[in-house]
């Protein structure tokens, strides 16, 4: 399947979490295979060659990097949200679109000097990848760049991670 009409699939769902919010589901892209594997290759062929390891991020961001990371022979650390590791390496709390989350980072799963590429489904505000980063570069890794299948760019993300090489396959 071509990589557009794969992230056709995704569906602009309003006022969801909350009202004014367009929320992009992307539950039916994740459920077609064609669909999934269009926008696995593409976010694969995104990841800097010479990346150590890929970051997802819960929940979506761990579907994307356990696919891509099959595909380029990757491991994947697992960003989580509070309350779900029975060992912190790290914690970094942040402003979200709709709220405020943390980020947490598993012990014994990223090494000094690595070069980790950050995953994700929605780069909105930035603050998810932002807080990503600096959990990553607190643990002395170093983020090679970050690739989400869709950037909403009236939101301004990609301001916030100026500086960083920052891919989406597509940008509303
Ligand atoms: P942000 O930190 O504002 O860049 O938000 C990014 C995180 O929140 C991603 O993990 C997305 O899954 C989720 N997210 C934020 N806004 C949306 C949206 N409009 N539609 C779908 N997911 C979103």
């Amino acid at each position: 399947m071509e990589l557009d009409k794969a992230l056709d699939l995704i569906a602009d769902v309003p006022d969801f979490p909350e009202p004014g919010v367009l929320f992009r589901d992307l539950s039916p892209l994740f459920a077609d295979a064609a669909g999934f594997k269009a926008v696995t290759d593409g976010l694969a062929a995104t990841v800097d060659p010479e990346a150590d390891l890929l970051a997802g991020v819960e929940a979506r961001g761990f579907l994307l990097a356990a696919a891509v990371g099959y595909s380029r022979g990757l491991g994947v650390a697992l960003i989580r949200k509070p309350g779900k590791l029975p060992r912190v390496a790290g914690r970094v709390g942040y402003t979200l679109e709709y709220g405020t989350a943390t980020v947490e980072l598993p012990e014994g799963v990223v090494e000094p000097g690595q070069r980790v590429a950050i995953l994700d489904d929605v780069l909105a505000t930035g603050g998810t990848v932002a807080a990503t980063c600096k959990l990553l570069e607190d643990a002395k890794a170093q983020v090679t760049g970050v690739s989400v299948v869709m950037e909403l760019g009236a939101l301004g993300g990609r301001s916030v991670l100026e500086g960083r090489r920052v891919e989406a396959l597509r940008v509303c």
